[in-house]
């Protein structure tokens, strides 16, 4: 499997050439998430794994690859309180039958021991797949996608939960929703991603 490997942004995980803190484009610009990592990158033979699991119906396989999520566990600074996975909007997890993110999360929780709350974050606004639209594109997308529940997650320290991380659109706006219900701080772990 394709592991991410050090040096890392230590910010945003980007992989980077050389050893460094941060990668140019952390220290440009503010970013909500405090820290973003993720186990792999979505290369073979994780993609076609991945695809198998979201797409062919094969969630069984969300239990071997939330092991790989335990096995490379990052350092979170601060120790997140509560892990949240991102929502699927009603309509698509109706049509898929289950959230791939909260399988994910499901399993990570279940064995680092930090509660899982489904209840905290909510997809309020409907968006087009993602997939197909440039990184300006994505961020209109999702920008106000998200509604975050301020008596689950006041004060809290989040770990957000999803499968793929690409542009960082969706978790952006899902950290927003997040701290403006007053949310202590928010990083996110992803299985694998993109670049
Ligand atoms: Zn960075």
């Amino acid at each position: 499997m394709p592991w991410v490997k050090e040096p890392i942004c230590h910010r945003c995980g980007r992989s980077l050439l050389h050893k460094a803190n941060v990668c140019r484009s952390c220290w440009k610009q503010d970013f909500p998430l405090q820290q973003v990592r993720a186990s792999l990158y979505y290369r073979e033979p994780l993609a076609g794994v991945l695809h198998k699991m979201k797409y062919e119906g094969l969630f069984a396989l969300a239990e071997p690859l939330a092991e790989m999520m335990v096995a490379a566990w990052p350092d979170w600074e601060p120790t997140p309180d509560e892990i949240v996975p991102i929502p699927l909007h009603q309509r698509r997890k109706r049509r898929r039958g289950f959230n791939q993110s909260s399988l994910l999360a499901i399993g990570v929780s279940d064995q680092v021991e930090i509660s899982f709350n489904e209840q905290a974050l909510m997809r309020t606004r409907h968006t087009v797949p993602q997939v197909d639209l440039s990184p300006a594109r994505r961020l209109l997308n999702v920008r106000g996608a998200f509604t975050a529940v301020a008596h689950q997650v006041k004060g809290k320290q989040i770990l957000l939960i999803d499968d793929v991380y690409t542009t960082g659109a969706t978790m952006s706006a899902a950290a927003e929703a997040l701290i403006a219900s007053g949310a202590r701080g928010v990083s996110a772990y992803c299985l694998a991603r993109t670049v």
